[in-house]
């Protein structure tokens, strides 16, 4: 009877987690529900009180959360979740009830504080530091080529470097004025800039995101269309080709063979940092950015690819490289030459940079 009663109470009174924010004394209470006799949080509690992300992967049961910078796996119906290369167990199994999951309460209560050191959890209440904030403060912009390189041209005599500069000079404005960041660019003028000056600015300014701006070309007159890319090396033949064009200017301004060498040495360890901590998230930036300028321009859609290219390797932050058209074809030609449609591709990777700042600001803060 008395169990009774502590049961009861605990569900009326006491079924709650208070959690405060250290400096700003702000408590925020995370509701808790009884599931077969034990504590949990609805998911999507969880998820609003720490500002996490979860994505579920339906075809093996596994729920991803994200919370400050950090993954955590869990399997749905089992009490095991793993992170940073460890399993750890909860005693109690991740539960989904219709479409809602729950979490143990004790995920929240012990485990939280011993994954994360700033967090402590006494008399029901969990502890958190202020959250810094994370969100993306500085980006930079490289309009491709420029100076003695001009890099694609077209039939009508339109210079890649030309489209590249004006496309980041909107692109610049638009996110300093409506999302307040800070925007760097590469070259503000028509001036060569070695490749590895780039991504070197990017890292001195501790750049948040990276965006390379460029224009195609190709053998076929008909091809056409936009395309965005992320660092990878694995690849089809058809991003090879655009590979092997981009990475061309070290060969042909920056001093041929020689040269070349040095940033495969160099960048090949690199390369592999920047490939296992940002490809998820420049495959996300792209994915968006693709996706707001083919609706926002109605140019053929050639999708998100992955290839090697110099400009982005070295890179220590979320970075991708925007073939806005084909110099090559003479339609984009006029299109690409056209300042109004510079105007309106700068303002569709504006919307896609826009949308991923706001997910990327999520993860990155608690
Ligand atoms: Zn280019």
């Amino acid at each position: 009877m008395i169990g009774l009663l502590i049961t009861l109470c605990q569900g009326v009174l006491w079924a709650d987690i208070n959690v405060s924010f250290k400096n700003t004394r702000k408590t925020v209470l995370l509701p808790e529900t009884k599931l077969d006799g034990v504590e949990y949080v609805r998911v999507e509690h969880f998820n609003s009180t720490f500002n996490s992300i979860t994505k579920e992967e339906r075809a093996d049961q596994r729920l991803h959360l994200y919370i400050e910078g950090r993954q955590f796996v869990f399997l749905i119906g089992s009490p095991f979740y793993s992170s940073t290369d460890f399993s750890w167990s909860m005693h109690h199994p991740l539960k989904r009830v219709k479409d809602q999951f729950y979490l143990p309460s004790v995920f929240v209560t012990e485990h939280l504080p011993l994954h994360f050191k700033q967090m402590e959890y006494k008399n029901k209440t969990l502890f958190l530091p202020t959250p810094k904030d994370n969100s993306v403060k500085v980006i930079v912009l490289d309009p491709g080529h420029g100076g003695k390189d001009p890099g694609a041209v077209g039939k009508g005599r339109l210079q890649e470097k030309v489209v590249n500069l004006n496309v980041c000079l909107h692109l610049k404005r638009m996110l300093e004025e409506e999302l307040g960041v800070k925007v760097v660019m590469t070259r503000n003028d028509d001036r060569f800039v070695a490749l590895r000056d780039r991504t070197k600015l990017a890292n001195d300014q501790k750049a948040d995101l990276f965006l390379s701006v460029h224009a195609n070309a190709a053998k076929a007159r008909s091809a056409a269309g936009i395309e965005t890319y992320y660092l990878s090396t694995a690849q089809t033949s058809d991003a090879r080709a655009v590979e092997a064009l981009e990475n061309g200017v070290v060969e042909k301004y920056e001093g041929g063979e020689a040269e070349i060498a040095k940033y495969d040495a160099l960048n090949f360890i690199l390369s592999d940092l920047c490939q296992t901590e940002y490809l998820e998230n420049s495959n996300n930036m792209a994915l968006l950015i693709q996706q707001s300028m083919v609706s926002g321009t109605q140019a053929i859609d050639r999708g998100v690819k992955q290839a090697n290219f110099y400009v982005l390797r070295g890179a220590f932050m979320p970075a991708v490289l925007i073939e806005v058209g084909f110099l090559s074809n003479p339609r984009e030609e006029e299109l690409l030459g056209n300042a109004q449609y510079q105007e309106r591709l700068a303002r569709t990777i504006f919307e896609g940079v826009k949308r991923f700042k706001f997910r990327y600001d999520r993860i990155r803060n608690i």
